[in-house]
């Protein structure tokens, strides 16, 4: 997992990795993906995804359900 020390937004250092269960919207319909590890700045808020963690939040879309044959 890449290492993020600065953030890309606002330039700031204070920048952690957190575990968070996170809601995201999907043409208007609310999921949640548990357990997405990202980066949050503790000065402006922005949050920094891995490709891992893209990964799993697409896993969890309804678009990536939709287009599943099951
Ligand atoms: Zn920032």
């Amino acid at each position: 997992m890449v290492q993020h020390k600065i953030c890309p937004a606002c330039g700031s250092t204070r920048i952690k990795r957190v575990r968070k269960t996170i809601t995201r919207n999907f043409r208007g319909k609310r999921y949640k993906v548990p357990g997405v590890e990202f980066h949050e700045c503790l000065k402006c808020g922005e949050t920094v995804f891995s490709p891992e963690a893209v990964a799993k939040i697409e896993a969890y879309s309804p678009a990536f359900a939709a287009s599943k044959v099951s």
